[in-house]
């Protein structure tokens, strides 16, 4: 999916249309192992592993685009709600 870079879209903060700027929002890393893997990992070893037993889901196909928008006048960052997408780039 592309969506492009600049484009004229409501500002909340100036209550009008102006052009804004997409922002990618990168969704910060969380640490190494997260509760729930620490917690597997201590149950992993001999015999069952209880509700880790069960059939991992594995990760989604898509992932959310999260996008934050930068109005030109005001210099002020909105988010909106965001969509899930495969493949995501600013056209241009
Ligand atoms: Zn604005």
């Amino acid at each position: 999916m592309k969506i492009p870079k600049r484009f004229r879209t409501y500002c909340p903060f100036c209550k009008k249309h102006t052009e804004h700027v997409a922002e990618r929002v990168k969704k910060g890393k969380a640490s190494s192992l997260t509760r729930i893997e620490r917690q597997k990992k201590r149950q992993m070893g001999l015999g069952n592993s209880g509700k880790f037993s069960k059939v991992p889901g594995g990760d989604k196909p898509t992932k959310r685009i999260w996008l934050r928008y930068r109005c030109s006048e005001c210099n002020k960052a909105h988010q909106r709600p965001c969509f899930r997408a495969k493949k995501f780039d600013f056209s241009e």
